[in-house]
């Protein structure tokens, strides 16, 4: 059975044919999926136009019950959904199960959302006269989306669109459309008109692009990297389309000397190697400072080493495979540039044989210099590198030293440092005490800098990005 593509409330087979397999074990097949041409691709977008109408001036009502249909059965069938994101992307089972609950968590919110879109009335500075701020929808939404989180960003980007009344056609990355299917296949049953919901798969240059391109497209929300973030901008802007962009980030977690070290460590090994360090929010860069330096790097050290790598779905497993053949090649091919730079390899980085073929590799930690590649540029994979910092102010200026801003941590006990980090760290997203990556589901997340563009998305802030909004002027003599 080949999966197919959902356009205009009806399942569609491709013009080719993906396969999407385990990075855990080779020769498992998750399933074969239509790919579309820029041709289907524009049959989607047409039917999401031509719908566009009926879902703005849905009800309120109308949008809390689909999407609070869509949570529910993604909360009830979250082991299973967990289990193949498992399977398709390689991360833990319980971090698998962990995203498919918070993708149902998404739905719920947005659901209670729909009901409380917000406006405002205020009186004109004329007489006489009464000013209605409303918000409406942009549209129709091309929403493009990366591997790394199937369920829980499509999810963040495809809830805020319907509750905000938008069409939507959605494109999940080519490594995982087992995930991004199998969210379709909810949002199939959930009572939408035909059109307002598509799911096109296929390659970013052909489906991706399409959308980019498409004059009927009026918003692209993008999740990816940096480079084809920056082309999206380009092609969005050329027709002044609405566009937001999250991207790389190259995370900061400074560790004071006053912090408590089994929690600095913790949050280390947490920040850089779960997810096998493909998180966007991931803390790459270690930031030591010079008093609790060796004792860090000497249980840092110790902990990673005995991390447990193996396959995803397999119980103790810690860290799951590298998601694809061509992202392990990168993350190995930095760590040979880790060490001939001249960064100091502690452990990690080797190929690792398990019982089945998969893409594994051993999580690997270097002393770094600043200036170091391996400290500079966005890895996505299990390496991390600590930096020696000579005091707290010089640890913050080596935070910030960096294009990106996503995401910057701290471990500290003193609640001035802690106070000072928060209000001077140049990223959208601060962490006290806890790993940079991991977040909630109902407040804004984004960043600063090169990592992000545009409105925030997830919480009420993504009413910015789905919406646009109408100022109504009435002269009270009429009524
Ligand atoms: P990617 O940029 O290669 O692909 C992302 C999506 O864009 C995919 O669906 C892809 O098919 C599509 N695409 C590719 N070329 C395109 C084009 N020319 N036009 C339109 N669409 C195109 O990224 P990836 O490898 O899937 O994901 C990893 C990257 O995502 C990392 O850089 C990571 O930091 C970033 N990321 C960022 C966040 C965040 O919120 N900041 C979250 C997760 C991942």
């Amino acid at each position: 059975m080949t999966f197919k593509h959902y356009i205009n409330g009806r399942w569609e087979t491709g013009v080719t044919i993906g396969v999407s397999e385990n990075p855990s074990d080779l020769a498992d097949v998750v399933g074969e999926f239509a790919r579309a041409d820029a041709a289907q691709t524009e049959t989607a977008i047409r039917a999401a136009a031509d719908a566009r109408d009926s879902w703005a001036h849905s009800t309120p009502q109308r949008r809390f019950e689909v999407l609070d249909a869509i949570g529910t059965e993604i909360l009830a069938r979250k082991d299973e959904l967990g289990r193949l994101l498992s399977r398709e992307e390689g991360k833990t089972l319980p971090e698998g199960v962990g995203e498919a609950a918070r993708a149902g968590q998404i739905f719920k919110f947005f659901a209670g959302e729909a009901l409380r879109i917000p406006g405002e009335r205020l009186a004109s500075v004329r007489p006489g006269i009464d000013v209605d701020v409303t918000r409406e929808p942009v549209g129709v939404v091309g929403l493009i989306a990366p591997w790394n989180f199937p369920l829980a960003i499509p999810a963040w980007k495809i809830a805020p669109a319907l509750a905000y009344g938008n069409s939507v056609v959605f494109k999940p990355a080519e490594l995982v459309p087992g995930c991004g299917w199998a969210l379709a296949e909810i949002i199939s049953r959930s009572g939408l008109p035909a059109g307002v919901f598509n799911l096109v798969m296929g390659s970013g240059r052909m489906v991706g692009q399409t959308l980019v391109d498409s004059p009927l497209v009026d918003a692209i929300s993008f999740t990816g990297s940096v480079g084809v973030g920056e082309s999206i901008l380009k092609g969005a802007a050329e027709r002044r389309a609405k566009v937001q962009l999250e991207m790389g980030g190259k995370n900061p977690l400074v560790v004071c000397n006053d912090a408590d070290l089994e929690r600095a460590v913790d949050c280390a090994v947490q920040g850089a190697y779960f997810s096998t360090g493909q998180r966007c929010t991931a803390s790459s860069r270690l930031i030591v400072e010079a008093g609790i330096h060796d004792r860090f790097v000497r249980r840092l050290r110790e902990r990673t080493e005995a991390l447990v790598t193996d396959h995803a779905l397999k119980r103790g497993t810690e860290i799951g495979p590298v998601v694809s053949q061509a992202q392990l090649e990168q993350d190995l091919a930095y760590v040979e540039i880790g060490r001939s730079e001249g960064a100091e390899w502690l452990c990690g980085g080797e190929r690792l044989k398990r019982d089945t073929e998969g893409h594994y590799m051993s999580p690997a930690l270097f002393l770094a210099q600043p200036e170091h590649r391996i400290a500079r540029e966005e890895i996505f994979g299990p390496v991390a590198c600590v930096i020696r910092a000579d005091s707290y102010e010089h640890a913050l200026a080596l935070a910030n030293d960096t294009p990106f801003g996503l995401c910057a941590g701290i471990c500290t006990t003193s609640l001035a440092q802690a106070t000072h980090f928060k209000r001077h760290a140049q990223v959208g997203m601060v962490m006290v005490n806890l790993p940079t990556a991991g977040v909630d589901f109902h407040v804004p997340f984004g960043g600063r800098k090169g990592s992000s563009y545009g409105p925030r998305e997830q919480g009420r802030y993504a009413a910015e990005f789905y919406t646009t909004v109408k100022t109504a002027y009435t002269h009270a003599g009429l009524a």
